[in-house]
């Protein structure tokens, strides 16, 4: 397993600057053992195209909550035909879930913060923390301008919750119009619920379209107030 240091992570960022450079190290120096996380939103579409233009073997996963919008569903398919890949799905614990929800009921996350961060905390951290200690490396499509929360990200990042692997940020500096951009310039395939308002897309009970002026993740988890609306996978202790 390739750990990393703080002083390896701060050389990676002072050399390596731009999207394509940030992948094609993690192709070189990583693969196979470093996979993109994917929700399949917008970000997503643009980084899976640029990954398998410079690797066809780079590796994709995403997590299937149980909660997942059916266009999402739609759309894994459409873009595993079209670029003739595979995408691991990882699932939560049954049990987990059973236990949850039968306790607090499948719609918990309406009733607190806490219960919202439990089941999120189930859905999708306990799954991905399983993933990503098979990993050196994962690859995600946080930008700066998504959250205020995300204004201090860096390409490469010492992901210290996840036992010291790397975090490899290669699309910060995109806007949301490059992002657009990209996804019409090339034709790429993307999750429809984007053409409805949706600039991040999450569980179909968690997530609605956003209204103008609003922040790109204001949709999620909507009912909450508060600059803390991450899922728990961006958290680093
Ligand atoms: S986004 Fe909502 S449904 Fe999905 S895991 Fe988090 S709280 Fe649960």
């Amino acid at each position: 397993m390739a750990r990393f240091t703080q002083e390896q992570v701060d050389d990676l960022n002072s050399r390596i600057k731009t999207t394509e450079d940030a992948l094609q190290w993690a192709s070189d120096n990583l693969h196979p053992k470093v996979a993109k996380a994917s929700s399949f939103g917008a970000e997503d579409a643009v980084i899976m195209d640029i990954m398998l233009k410079i690797n066809p073997k780079f590796r994709f996963f995403t997590l299937d909550t149980g909660r997942l919008p059916q266009e999402t569903y739609d759309i894994i398919d459409v873009v595993r035909k079209k670029y003739n890949i595979s995408v691991e799905i990882l699932f939560p614990d049954a049990n987990e879930v059973k236990e949850m929800v039968n306790q607090k009921g499948v719609n918990l996350f309406y009733d607190s913060v806490e219960n919202r961060k439990l089941c999120c905390e189930i859905r999708k951290v306990h799954p991905m923390n399983k993933m990503l200690a098979t990993l050196d490396g994962w690859i995600t499509g946080l930008r700066r301008d998504q959250t205020k929360i995300r204004q201090n990200i860096r390409i490469f990042q010492l992901d210290q919750g996840h036992g010291g692997i790397l975090k490899i940020n290669p699309i910060i500096d995109w806007t949301w119009e490059q992002i657009q951009e990209y996804i019409k310039k090339n034709n790429l395939p993307y999750n429809s619920l984007l053409d409805k308002g949706y600039t991040s897309i999450g569980c179909e009970p968690c997530t609605r379209p956003i209204k103008p002026g609003e922040d790109l993740r204001a949709g999620r988890w909507w009912w909450e107030q508060g600059e803390h609306k991450e899922c728990g996978l961006h958290i680093d202790p």
